[in-house]
């Protein structure tokens, strides 16, 4: 009783092995191979502890070191015996006889000098460990803390470091060798030492064999294989991953969901294209590739790898920087309002010129059609059609719909994007942006095919694998936007068309079915693109970390072709599937887009969001009364009613009218009123483009201090009537063809009144604040 105190309490009192160096961080992909790492807080290649250690390192390591290991109690009192004479013989400690338990300790203790005091420590500690700790535990404490040689720390870092491979890949000769090198970590360096590395190693490799640990092959193969030399530079497949994982997850080991046969081919593919893009001075492009049906990241390239982008700041992860989205944004806005029916797919939206206090959007190309389908607007990226279509939606509610999507870097309020915001107003990342793609076509893909809605469905990508319960499930709503506005959203966009004067159109015709959308933010500083299909969702971006802008950084010239490439790196693949249940069929005015109203002449049928049923209904078709050559408008006042021809007209506003006529020979200019006739319907000639009514108008100063003009612009159906201006009760002057004059106004509330040479008057209330 008294024996057995004796014994337990220096056991129970002695410390119990403990490792609390700092870790490096590892990021693996999918399949485990190595994508990168970066070295522990105290310059030490020291990986986490994997879960294992390889069968081949473990019995190379017990031949070698311990052979009793499974069997002894932590000290092994023969090879201490054996040890303590072969001291006395020599005069000095020469031999350890220690176990792998005790070596452990030691090891804890940071490998202190041999000396019987510390000896009789470790022994009691290995006791303790024994005690506490499972035999495979503390196997893989001394693999995960055995020093290597250098600022090698246990066996994977060195596994890495000397054969380029995971330990579990690795020879029978390089399990031999690694087993070597803890006791004598200077052995791995070049020179003599690898002299006698090699004669213990194929003395170990020989034990191997006679313990029938190996065949008669494998040791003759082994003992022609090189040794281990000087370290490796690590793999680095994917260093802003490694980069981000080093500051979110420092001293951790994590398998990620990249695939690294994509990864590579995808980084090369983005270095091909960064070559020829620095020839304009563009340095630094990403990409994203996500898988639809999981959200896992199958392709992380943060940024260029081109010896130019690293003093250009390549460094930089660009996947989570926030960058102004240029265009990016018009098609969750084109799906938000055919879910609220706002619009159906191809009502026509006004595009004519257009102002607004400080801001006045222009089209790319500067032109503007007079009036344009909500669709081709979006497939051609019109400017001013988008924020006419923003102002219907209200930027509020839009605002609301981004942060549901899953946008999450438009922090401020509404007032502040304003009606900008659908044109690069405000900023966001790839990593929100591929996202926000990929769980809209998770949404369609199991809608499809479930009948409805699960809400799990609609999640922030994966980046780890094993992680798909992590993630926060979505509240007890549906999808902010349901099946049939993606899909019809993804129908517009899958025409999206590159003007036919840009280079590179060839990637139109050739692609295969992908809905897709491009972005170029103001001052050509990014270029955006971003394409999905059932499968997977592409996002590139293009440009300077540094914010510098370049002429031709387009979203369509400089990402795009590399959006192209990668979705041939992918394949095709079948369209989604059309989401008929949550559609509904609508009779659409051939000529405006609208819902049919009682007076449009032609109708169509319409696929369109149930909402649709309450959108508006055509507002141009109009019943109006001719005299029976259809030459003039006439009234029951002045022609006897058998005279008079009823006709359904489609009549557009004056200043859609005004450019929509010059692209469309077709459309027919409403006759005028025949002289005399009067009560008819008013139908305006003229509209205001700016001021509008009721407007609150800032006026800045210039550089003198002096307050700066307000220009003021109408439409006239007949451009070539004269037109005369007056503001409050003063002439301001006369236009003809271009209407458009310049004014002074004070502070208050002012009218402005235009009338045509005919008498046609209108009129409009405005407020310099
Ligand atoms: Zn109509």
């Amino acid at each position: 009783m008294i024996a057995t105190g004796v014994l337990i309490t220096p056991v129970l009192l002695s410390p119990l092995p403990v490792f609390r160096a700092p870790l490096s961080t590892v990021v693996e992909a999918s399949d485990g191979s190595l994508l990168g790492a970066r070295i522990a807080d105290d310059g030490q290649w020291r990986f986490p502890a994997t879960e294992k250690v390889p069968a081949k390192f473990e019995k190379a390591l017990l031949t070698f070191e311990d052979n009793w290991f499974y069997y002894h109690p932590g000290i092994n009192p023969v090879s201490i015996f054996k040890a303590f004479v072969r001291n006395i013989k020599a005069g000095e400690i020469v031999s350890g006889g220690s176990t792998i338990t005790m070596q452990v300790a030691r090891i804890s203790r940071g490998n202190r000098q041999r000396s019987y005091t510390e000896k009789i420590i470790e022994m009691f500690s290995a006791l303790k460990l024994e005690l506490f700790r499972s035999k495979k535990r503390i196997l893989q404490l001394y693999a995960s803390n055995a020093p290597f040689g250098g600022n090698t720390v246990g066996l994977e870092a060195a596994s890495w470091r000397y054969t380029g491979k995971s330990a579990a890949d690795i020879t029978w000769a390089e399990a031999a060798a690694l087993a070597i090198l803890p006791n004598s970590p200077a052995l791995v360096f070049p020179g003599r030492n690898q002299e006698i590395l090699r004669i213990r190693r194929d003395e170990l490799l020989r034990r191997l064999y006679r313990k029938n640990y190996i065949d008669s092959v494998t040791m003759v193969l082994a003992l022609d294989e090189p040794l281990p030399g000087e370290p490796k530079v690590l793999p680095s497949r994917a260093p802003h991953l490694t980069d981000h994982f080093y500051t979110e997850r420092r001293g951790e080991m994590i398998r990620t969901t990249i695939d690294p046969a994509l990864q590579d081919r995808a980084a090369g593919i983005i270095n091909v294209h960064q070559k020829d893009l620095e020839a304009n001075f563009i340095y630094n492009s990403a990409c994203l590739i996500v898988e639809v049906e999981t959200g896992n990241v199958l392709v992380y390239v943060g940024n260029s790898t081109l010896e130019d982008a690293l003093s250009h700041g390549g460094n930089v992860n660009i996947i989570h920087s926030s960058r102004s989205t240029g265009s990016i944004l018009k098609p969750i806005l084109y799906a938000g309002m055919q879910q609220s029916g706002d619009i159906l797919p191809n009502t026509l939206i006004a595009d004519i010129p257009t102002r607004f206090p400080g801001f006045s959007p222009k089209n790319f190309d500067q032109s503007f059609s007079g009036a344009v389908s909500a669709s081709a607007a979006l497939s051609q990226s019109l400017n001013i059609p988008a924020v006419k279509m923003l102002q219907k939606y209200n930027p509020e509610k839009f605002l609301d719909l981004l942060h549901k999507t899953g946008f999450t870097t438009f922090n401020k309020p509404a007032d502040y994007y304003g009606l900008s915001l659908i044109l690069g107003g405000g900023e966001t990342t790839l990593w929100d942006l591929t996202g926000v793609y990929a769980s809209l076509s998770r949404v369609l893909s199991r809608y499809n095919h479930e009948k409805k809605y699960l809400k799990e469905d609609y999640h922030p990508l994966l980046l780890e694998s094993n992680q798909n319960t992590a993630y926060e499930k979505r509240a007890e709503t549906d999808p902010p936007l349901s099946a049939s506005a993606i899909w019809l959203t993804y129908e517009a966009l899958q025409r999206v068309n590159r003007p036919e004067s840009e280079s590179g159109w060839q990637y139109f015709s050739s692609s295969p079915d992908l809905a897709w959308k491009t972005g170029t933010s103001f001052g050509f500083r990014d270029g955006w693109a971003v394409g999905t299909t059932p499968r997977y969702v592409i996002g590139v971006w293009v440009g300077n970390a540094s914010g510098e802008g370049r002429p031709g950084l387009t979203g369509i010239t400089a990402a795009a072709p590399i959006m192209f490439d990668l979705v041939a790196l992918m394949g095709s693949g079948t369209w989604f599937k059309t989401p008929l249940e949550d559609l509904t069929t609508i009779k659409v005015c051939s000529k405006s887009g609208f819902r049919a109203g009682p007076d449009c002449p032609e109708t169509i049928d319409a696929e369109a969001c149930v909402n649709g049923l309450r959108s508006e209904a055509c507002p141009w078709h109009q019943v109006v009364h001719l005299n029976k050559e259809r030459t003039l408008q006439v009234t029951s006042q002045c022609v006897t009613p058998d005279n008079i021809v009823n006709e359904s007209w489609f009549v557009l506003p004056p200043a859609m009218e005004y450019f929509y006529k010059k692209k469309h020979a077709d459309y027919a200019t409403l006759p005028p009123m025949a002289k005399g006739c009067t009560g008819g319907k008013s139908i305006p000639v003229m509209e205001f483009i700016y001021p509008t009514a009721g407007v609150k108008i800032f006026i800045p100063r210039d550089q003198t201090g002096e307050l700066t003009k307000i220009i003021t612009e109408i439409a006239h159906r007949n451009p070539g009537k004269k037109v005369f201006w007056h503001l409050d009760e003063t002439y301001l002057g006369t236009t003809r063809f271009i209407h458009q004059t310049e004014m002074f106004a004070k502070r208050g509330n002012h009218i402005l009144t235009v009338v045509d040479e005919d008498g046609n008057t209108i009129r409009c209330g405005f407020t310099v604040i």
